[in-house]
């Protein structure tokens, strides 16, 4: 029973008023551990061993219906899921959407370079922040372990964004897993076929790893497997398909399970869920019609229930409402959006300013 209340937090609290947490009682604090604006830690008394058993009661029962994954590592790693509730109405959403962008290892290296740039040095600025993007997706096109692992030992040098590598063959993931194996990357993606050595590498590697299947039932069954060989940071992929009926049918995936994750608490499937926008591409030829459906996808998958994607469209039209719809559905309703009262001088428009981003 996931604690929902100060009151129920209260009662596995010290209870001493000591305000080392900065707050003035355990009460005040108990507000904050519901709200996740503090965090267990900051409560000295309760990591002492008189309190030890209270703390790790505490730590299952304040734990997000959705589990929470980090990719990454050091200031750029990104959480994806933690989220308790459908609607953001209902509380807020917790952790942004990761927005992925995909380089391939058949790329020219100064192309790759160019890219993964352009991806890492995304800045927007938006009521008194930066809109940026997230994450790196290396796909593997050539089907070569080393040429692979050779691009993915580019990229990691190139970038600090979180990696997602992607190949359905171990041998591939393998081979890059030994050149970033300190980098926590995601790997991407156990299937009914090769779950096996994927699920071996998931533990040898200690690195989350993406499972897919368009079939909710046997994506459940992949989720309890790997559960009980002792993999909990789990990402499930139910298939992007970008047109006609097969839409509809992801769109409805994408809602069983987050239905069933949070109002039907079924732990089995409470994992964070991968939509990839990226497969309008597969459909869709040319440049403009191919980022704008694939800007469609991401936006209904922002809003229903994708916790993080794989894109390729940079064009600016493609990015913009990707990150701004985005930074709209995960701002807390809880808190107006509002800037600091004053006149500010912002930059230095000169002739063509217009132009820029
Ligand atoms: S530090 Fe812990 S015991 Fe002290 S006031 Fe805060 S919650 Fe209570």
């Amino acid at each position: 029973m996931k604690l929902n209340s100060p009151l129920q937090v209260y009662k596995y609290l010290p209870q001493i008023n000591c305000a080392e947490c900065g707050e003035a009682t355990c009460m005040a604090f108990a507000s904050h551990l519901i709200d996740r604006s503090k965090k267990l830690e900051d409560c000295p008394p309760l990591l002492k061993d008189e309190f030890k058993k209270k703390y790790v009661e505490l730590q299952t029962l304040l734990a997000p219906e959705i589990r929470e994954i980090t990719i990454g590592t050091g200031e750029q790693a990104k959480k994806i899921g933690g989220d308790d509730v459908l609607y953001r109405h209902q509380l807020t959403f917790f952790d942004p959407t990761a927005f992925a962008y995909d380089v391939w290892d058949t790329m020219p290296e100064n192309e790759l370079i160019d890219r993964i740039n352009r991806i890492q040095n995304f800045r927007k600025f938006y009521v008194g922040k930066f809109l940026k993007l997230d994450m790196i997706a290396v796909r593997c096109v050539s089907g070569d372990a080393l040429k692979f692992a050779g691009t993915v030992k580019k990229v990691s040098e190139t970038t600090k964004l979180p990696l997602i590598l992607c190949s359905f063959d171990p041998s591939v993931l393998k081979a890059a897993l030994d050149v970033v194996k300190d980098k926590n990357p995601l790997i991407y993606a156990a299937t009914e076929k090769n779950w096996g050595e994927v699920a071996e590498l998931a533990l040898n590697y200690k690195v989350p790893v993406v499972l897919f299947s368009t079939d909710l039932d046997k994506l459940k069954s992949l989720a309890l497997t790997f559960r009980e060989m002792g993999i909990k940071d789990l990402v499930l992929d139910p298939g992007t398909y970008p047109q006609g009926k097969q839409l509809k049918g992801t769109f409805e995936r994408f809602v069983k399970l987050r239905r069933a994750g949070i109002k039907e608490g079924q732990k089995d499937i409470a994992y964070p869920i991968m939509a990839v926008p990226l497969n309008a591409w597969l459909v869709y030829k040319d440049t403009a019609t191919a980022s704008y459906w694939e800007t469609v996808l991401a936006s209904v998958f922002t809003v229903r229930y994708g916790d993080i994607m794989i894109l390729h469209s940079l064009e600016p039209y493609a990015v913009l409402p990707e990150v701004h719809l985005r930074d709209t559905i995960y701002t807390d309703p809880r808190t107006p959006v509002k800037v600091a009262p004053g006149v500010n001088q912002v930059g230095s428009p000169a002739k063509d300013s217009w132009l820029s981003d």
